[in-house]
């Protein structure tokens, strides 16, 4: 029998917020579709990283999530995967709508990365994946995101532009992530997150990782998260 406050604590693992799920010890305590675990097995992803241990189950329970973890932890399949479910689940998908997930991360370098781990496990369950940042056309980029797409990964800065050209709309939106959120704030992004979580309808389920937590970052989460589940893995600063 597994005694969950042990076992987080040999995982350097804190939570705080109310009805938290218990940490999972094996990808298979997830219950994903094969060709998701496959997609797993295919990384040689053996087992989860701890961060990957109590964020999974929440994140798939469908409760909001700040997760604190260091650079390198596994913070991007925590987020990745249960938006793979979560998109899944929806009843119907109408190719025209704009994007179910959206995930923000500060630069073109991190968003690239995030770009290529979504597509891994995106590909196989048949969705799409746009990424849009700096360095490439902004009209060859409306043009790709006119073909449809299920998944965005985006620098604020040029996610703002395209929704400003009509180039996408955030109305299918449901599954936001703020990925280095310590980052986004220290470039300066705090307004176009905030627009941008603006345009997203507020009964979305929303993510907010970083490798610290400033108290600026914090008050952000606080309001643009509904009942978060906070969880730290090892000493962050
Ligand atoms: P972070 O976002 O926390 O900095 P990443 O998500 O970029 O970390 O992951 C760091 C590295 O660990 C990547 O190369 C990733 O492929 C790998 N990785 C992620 N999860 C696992 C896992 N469960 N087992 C082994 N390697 C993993
Ligand atoms: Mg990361």
């Amino acid at each position: 029998e597994l005694d969950v406050s042990e076992y987080r604590k040999s995982l350097a693992i804190r939570v705080s917020g109310f009805d938290v799920p218990k940490p999972i010890k094996a990808f298979a305590d997830c219950g994903f579709s094969s060709v998701l675990m496959n997609a797993i097995a295919k990384q040689s992803y053996e087992k989860p990283t701890p961060i990957q241990c109590q964020a999974l189950p929440i994140a798939l329970s469908g409760r909001d999530i700040i997760g604190i973890a260091k650079t390198g932890s596994g913070k991007t399949a925590a987020f990745i995967l249960p938006m793979i479910v979560h998109i899944m689940d929806q009843p119907e998908l109408k190719k025209d709508e704009g994007p179910i997930g959206v995930i923000c991360a500060p630069t073109r370098e991190l968003a690239h990365q995030i770009y290529l781990e979504a597509k891994k496990f995106a590909k196989q369950n048949g969705l799409r994946v746009s990424a849009i940042y700096g360095g490439m056309s902004k009209h060859d980029q409306l043009k790709e995101l006119k073909a449809g797409c299920d998944v965005v990964v985006a620098t604020p800065g040029r996610l703002i532009d395209m929704l400003k050209l009509k180039g996408l709309t955030m109305m299918r939106a449901t599954y936001l992530v703020l990925d280095e959120a310590d980052r986004m704030f220290d470039l300066g992004f705090e307004p176009q997150i905030r627009s941008i979580v603006g345009q997203i309808r507020p009964d979305r389920q929303t993510l907010l990782f970083s490798a610290t937590m400033p108290r600026k970052v914090e008050r952000l989460a606080r309001e643009i998260l509904t009942d978060p589940i906070r969880v730290t893995v090892g000493e962050v600063g």
